[in-house]
């Protein structure tokens, strides 16, 4: 039997993505272009034009890549929510294009939960928690009780916007996350910093108001500093980790998120998990970060379960949480 192919656009913030899979789980293609800034982080009508701009060159070079023609397409995903709507909204434009223009079904996902399905899809992880560190998000997401729920996540920024606010006051170019990577790799000591956990969730505002103090005295170095804000944000994301896992009997952390292909969070994720007897999975880095295959993956898998949706409800939601959405396919 012909194998279902679809075609997933991701558009929640600073990636313009085409993912091709078919229902095999097979990737054709995970093509992409990124907004990027020298300084600042995104602004919203900035990162829309750019997706404008890279919509038609990035379909075209997935569809190349793939060896397929549009009329191969049997499926039409796009992310729905959460994300930022001026960006958003050029990626559901673009899906109802293809959609209504090739006569295609079409089907809006979202995007977190995409994280943890293509997580599972890639490593063979069957019922995790997903350690989901990005940019804006950052949130702890399991399958409960017939919904994915979001046990814990982040009060103020997202990990990612917290690194490259950091790097930023180091004078680092942006993205921040893996240059301050690379300078923890030089420290020589930790330095004490504010560990904050609130219950379940995290908060990355005061310890960013006091590295940028440490940075502004000159007392430290720049290496100390990155180590040790790296060594106590994730020693944060991994507690509240951990936590879920316990709370729900789970044997299995999945990492996703741009901010997972850190070496050292994987490292860390992995002592954690061995030291309970559990299991740590993590993506490639290419299905770590926003990507259009996990649209497509997604897409395949509510299609499957029957979901279909009118070109006239392929509209987005931002703020879209993910318990809200109807779970069918597992
Ligand atoms: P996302 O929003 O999921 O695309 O992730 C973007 C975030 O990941 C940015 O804040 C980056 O600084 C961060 N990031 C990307 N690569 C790395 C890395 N190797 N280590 C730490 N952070 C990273
Ligand atoms: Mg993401």
């Amino acid at each position: 039997m012909k194998p279902l192919i679809c075609l997933g656009i991701e558009s929640t913030a600073h990636t313009f993505g085409i993912g091709i899979m078919d229902d095999t789980g097979k990737v054709y293609a995970n093509a992409k272009d990124s907004y990027t800034t020298e300084s600042g982080g995104i602004i919203p009508a900035k990162a829309a034009d750019h997706h404008v701009e890279a919509c038609g060159k990035v379909i075209s070079a997935a569809l190349e890549k793939a060896g397929l023609k549009i009329s191969d397409i049997d499926l039409v995903s796009f992310s729905q929510a959460p994300g930022l709507g001026h960006t958003l909204r050029i990626g559901a434009f673009a899906a109802r294009a293809l959609a209504v223009n090739h006569e295609k079904p079409l089907i809006g996902v979202n995007h977190c939960i995409a994280h943890l399905t293509i997580g599972e899809l890639m490593t063979g992880a069957s019922d995790p928690v997903l350690l989901y560190a990005s940019g804006a998000n950052t949130q702890v997401i399991a399958y409960e009780g017939g919904k994915y729920r979001i046990f814990g996540e982040t009060l103020d920024i997202g990990v990612g916007n917290f690194l490259d606010s950091v790097a930023r006051e180091m004078g680092l170019g942006f993205p921040g996350g893996p240059k301050i990577y690379e300078l923890s790799l030089k420290a020589s000591k930790f330095i004490e910093l504010p560990y904050v956990v609130k219950g379940m969730d995290v908060s990355f505002g005061g310890l960013f108001t006091n590295l940028k103090q440490k940075i502004d005295s000159k007392e430290y170095s720049n290496e100390d500093l990155a180590y040790s804000m790296q060594e106590t944000a994730f020693a944060m994301l991994l507690e509240v980790s951990e936590r879920a896992m316990a709370h729900c009997g789970k044997k299995e952390l999945l990492l996703g998120g741009g901010v997972a292909c850190n070496k050292r969070l994987q490292e860390m994720a992995k002592k954690m998990c061995s030291d309970r007897n559990a299991k740590c999975f993590v993506p490639a880095n290419e299905f770590l970060v926003d990507n259009g295959a996990m649209i497509a993956w997604q897409g395949i898998l509510q299609h499957k379960a029957g979901q279909r949706m009118d070109v006239s409800e392929a509209v987005i939601d931002p703020y879209q949480r993910t318990d809200e959405v109807k779970v069918d396919w597992r």
